[in-house]
């Protein structure tokens, strides 16, 4: 079986902590490979690599630093078949799919070839005499980030490339589920003409992400995955001293105002809520159409468009409209989650629980599920379930429709479907949630925009990418200096202030 490394100075690197993760093809059931669990030393090797690495990094200029984002630009490009497929692979989702999630990743590199430009301090000519003023943003030092299974080429990307364009070294410990695109990312980045030890990745569990948090070179903790996760890392990352953002779970909800486009909405519905088998931070998990007949109508396009799902394996190309979902414990969780639904007296409208490939019977694949009659207190309401499964929310109007989503504790996306402006910017306005898309299901912000969800969605002030990534990676440092003028004064006692 195959024996996946770390990727510590420049070299693949095996581990040496006798812990494993298996990793499966999620299509078969098959583990295909054994990935290696850092231990604490391990980690601090690595650290210790990236501490002296980091401050030549970060003494190179600008421009060079964008240079290398640009030619590893062209290097996703070359290839972006190779990266797709073994994503594909490890996680399950569509050759498609996972070929946008490179692409989606690839646009912040791109944002980050502006770093030059991003990086200009600001400057006070004769803040007073002889007295100029300026502010530089300085890199960190050694950063590190933890990133979930379900983006294992994007959200790594999200956080490496402006950390490093920034002149940090990066330390980045990917989920265990699908962790071979990540090790290609660092192969990449050395061959664009990064210097050997500024990113490394480190694959592990638990221990591996403790030893980072306690680590005191490691200056700022980057996270995304589960919200329990996230709070842990957050609390514990900011008592260390660390400057820490976490992008937890989501649930989130799409309202269908009666005025609405029926066709458009279900269409929307289907790819937002089925897509990738649900397994995105940014699924619509919830449709709340507006009204009774709304509901109806609503009903009655999706059934027949969620019965035609097909679900297949990723070698199937663009013959499947999703894939299975990561491992056996997360389609058990969902078929968990399922049966509460019917024992709380939802309404099962598709039932895709008898689902089964010929072939792949022990692929880890879910059938597409569609609940009607959800209500607020259903644990397929509260929790996030991320599958193939999505619950309708009747509501009466669009107070109650808003109020749902503003009272959920998630708060990552939302959307709504309207023909009218007036309600749509009200929505917008309004609404205590970090992406809103207004007719469009899936709002996720382009890469000089910045990403991240309110309330137990995030923890933490500044986003991802875009220009709140400039300021996590970097520290104000603001010099004051003077050169006078042949004037000779004595000491100043009292706060100067400019005249
Ligand atoms: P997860 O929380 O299980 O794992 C994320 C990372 O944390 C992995 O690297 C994992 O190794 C590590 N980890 C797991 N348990 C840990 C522990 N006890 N202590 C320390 N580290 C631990 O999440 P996942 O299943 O990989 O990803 C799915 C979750 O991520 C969903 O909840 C989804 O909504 C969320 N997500 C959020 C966003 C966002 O931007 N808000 C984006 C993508 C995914």
């Amino acid at each position: 079986m195959q024996e996946l490394t770390h990727y510590i100075d420049g070299a693949h690197v095996k581990g040496t902590s006798g812990r494993f993760a298996e990793v499966f093809n999620p299509a078969t059931g098959e583990v295909q490979a054994k990935v290696p669990l850092a231990s604490k030393d391990e980690m601090d090797k690595a650290v210790a690599v990236a501490q002296k690495a980091q401050p030549a990094w970060a003494a190179t200029n600008p421009q060079r630093r964008a240079r290398v984002m640009m030619k590893f630009v062209e290097l996703l490009n070359r290839d972006m078949d190779k990266l797709a497929e073994a994503l594909s692979r490890e996680h399950g989702k569509t050759l498609p799919d996972a070929a946008g999630d490179v692409q989606r990743g690839l646009e912040v590199v791109e944002f980050c070839i502006g770093a030059p430009h991003h990086l200009k301090g600001e400057f006070t000519d004769s803040a007073g005499p002889g007295i100029d003023m300026y502010s530089m943003k300085q890199a960190l030092g050694v950063t590190a980030g933890i990133t979930p299974f379900n983006f294992p080429a994007m959200i790594p990307m999200w956080m490496f490339a402006p950390a490093i364009v920034c002149g940090n070294a990066f330390i980045l410990k990917p989920s265990e589920r699908d962790p071979s695109v990540p090790l290609m990312l660092a192969e990449l980045m050395e061959e664009a003409g990064l210097p050997k030890g500024v990113l490394q990745v480190v694959n592990g569990d638990k221990e591996a992400v403790d030893a980072i948090l306690e680590h005191e070179v490691i200056q700022s903790v980057g996270f995304v995955g589960s919200t329990p996760i996230a709070q842990y890392i957050y609390a514990q990352g900011c008592a260390n001293g660390k400057r820490v953002q976490c992008f937890g779970g989501a649930k989130n909800h799409m309202i269908i105002m009666p005025d609405a486009d029926m066709d458009q909405a279900a269409d929307a519905l289907v790819g937002a809520g089925y897509g990738a088998a649900g397994e995105r931070c940014m699924a619509i998990s919830v449709a709340v159409p507006v009204g009774d007949e709304t509901a109806d109508r609503l009903i009655e396009k999706l059934v027949p468009r969620v019965e035609a799902l097909k679900v297949g394996p990723y070698t199937s190309g663009n013959d499947v409209d999703y894939g299975p979902v990561v491992t056996a414990a997360a389609k058990a969780n969902i078929e968990r989650l399922v049966q509460t639904g019917i024992d709380q007296g939802a309404k099962l409208v598709v039932d895709g629980r008898d689902f089964s490939l010929q072939g792949y019977e022990d692929g880890f694949f879910v059938g597409a599920h569609l609940f009607d009659n959800v209500t607020k207190d259903m644990d397929i309401y509260k929790h996030e379930i991320f599958g193939p499964v999505l619950s309708t929310v009747r509501a009466q109007s669009y107070e109650e429709a808003i109020g749902l989503a503003m009272d959920h504790e998630y708060g990552n996306g939302t959307a709504i479907f309207t023909r009218d402006g007036d309600t749509a910017r009200d929505f917008a306005a309004r609404i205590n949630i970090g992406m809103v898309g207004v007719n469009v299901p899936i709002p996720v912000p382009l890469a000089y925009h910045t990403f991240g969800g309110w309330k137990k969605s995030m923890f933490g002030d500044l986003n991802q990418h875009g220009p709140d990534s400039f300021k996590f990676y970097t520290r104000t440092k603001t010099v004051t200096s003077r050169w006078p003028s042949g004037i000779k004064e004595g000491g100043e006692f009292s706060i100067p202030v400019m005249e």
